[in-house]
């Protein structure tokens, strides 16, 4: 291991080195902790069927700025296929590669280092200060932000800020600030019909036919225009099956999957009822089971937006775009406390995927973008 890689750098190693494959989290958040301590930080773990989280606050007083990001990463996928170990963490061209480099433990690791940066030289800042970590976030999400969102509004603690970690940016650091999400409603829809044998179609009832022009039609509807904000909502079919292998019988029923990343302009009741009518006119018999993962959110311009665009044109010189694409966060579970909520960090390119991996370079501008965020919002005031 090199010896000359930068506190955030060195930290990014120690966490990728970790396999915490979704829900583990190998010890990262104790790591975390430890540190944290130090600086006057209130530690709580809030473990719930068997994910680890951690809520770590330094301060009472308003405003509260809530870093928050996940400890858990993806499976691998096949290891030989990595051009070095995924939980080695090597440094390969200025990069760290490593299964949760970019997705997101460099989010984590740069909000650390900032926080240390920011709190030893600015002791007596206002407001306060918290880092939210959570080891389902890849995973099914139900234990992970949202127990702990569930438990801070128990108790009457509210956010004010909120950065989430996640790799945002596309083509250079610092091009993309989510500033909210679309919704995404899945539906899985059974269309019964009669089996039966191919040569006497009068005695059957094809669910495929009755099916194929109704899936034409509803993967045909334009859902809404989007607005300034958010692309048109979109349906993509995932699955569909019908069939029980023999090519001489007609199949009793067909199933179809379809998930819509939806826009506010458009409601779950107006998808909902929308579906419901088309499979009715064209009079088949369906059973319809929705599965409601995320409503959208936005932050409107404003504070929060605006030191972030602020410290990242400082450090890189570009201006921001604010986006909602992507799929869903951890932020929806934040968002509906009232709080600010924006996503920023690293480059997203190479993220799930074989090699993922992380620019230094990067790493190191990004925590100092959460430097600057931190001194713009709790820094000491001038007069
Ligand atoms: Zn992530």
């Amino acid at each position: 291991m090199s010896t000359n890689v930068s506190n955030t750098i060195a930290l990014l190693i120690d966490l990728v080195k970790r396999d915490s494959v979704t829900p583990a989290d190998q010890g990262c958040q104790e790591l975390i902790a430890a540190r944290l301590k130090p600086l006057g930080f209130e530690l709580e773990n809030m473990p719930a069927n068997g994910v680890s989280n951690l809520w770590a606050r330094r301060g009472t007083s308003e405003p509260l700025l809530v870093f928050a990001g996940h400890t858990d990463v993806v499976p691998t996928g096949d290891i030989n296929a990595w051009t070095s170990p995924p939980f080695d963490a090597e440094i390969i061209d200025e990069h760290v590669v490593g299964r949760g480099a970019a997705d997101m433990k460099a989010g984590v690791a740069a909000m650390v280092t900032a926080i240390e940066r920011f709190v030893s030289a600015d002791n007596h800042h206002h407001g306060s200060i918290a880092l939210l970590l959570t080891s389902d976030e890849e995973g099914p999400a139900t234990h992970g932000t949202k127990e702990v969102i569930d438990r801070l509004n128990a108790r009457g603690e509210s956010i004010d800020y909120c950065v989430v970690g996640e790799p945002t940016s596309t083509e250079q650091l610092g091009d993309v600030i989510r500033h909210g999400r679309r919704g995404s409603l899945g539906a899985k829809v059974v269309v019964r019909g009669k089996q039966g044998h191919v040569a006497y179609p009068h005695l059957a009832d094809n669910p495929v036919h009755g099916a194929a022009p109704a899936l034409a039609e509803l993967c045909a509807i334009e859902w809404d225009q989007g607005n300034d904000h958010f692309p048109p909502t979109t349906l993509q079919i995932s699955n569909i099956h019908a069939g029980t292998g023999a090519t001489n019988v007609i199949p009793g029923e067909l199933s179809v999957e379809f998930n819509l990343r939806y826009s506010p302009e458009t409601t779950i009741e107006h998808i909902q009822a929308t579906v419901k009518s088309l499979f009715e006119n064209h009079n088949l018999q369906t059973d319809i089971s929705w599965k409601d993962s995320a409503h959208p959110f936005i932050t409107t311009p404003g504070t929060l937006t605006d030191a972030m665009q602020q410290a990242i044109n400082a450090e890189v010189g570009l201006t921001a775009t604010l986006d909602t694409g992507g799929g869903t966060s951890d932020g929806r579970f934040i968002a509906p406390t009232g709080a600010q909520v924006i996503e920023f960090g690293p480059i997203n390119a190479t993220i799930h995927q074989i090699d993922e991996r992380v620019s230094c370079a990067d790493v190191d501008a990004l925590s100092r973008i959460y430097e600057s965020v931190l001194q713009q919002l709790l820094g000491k005031q001038e007069d």
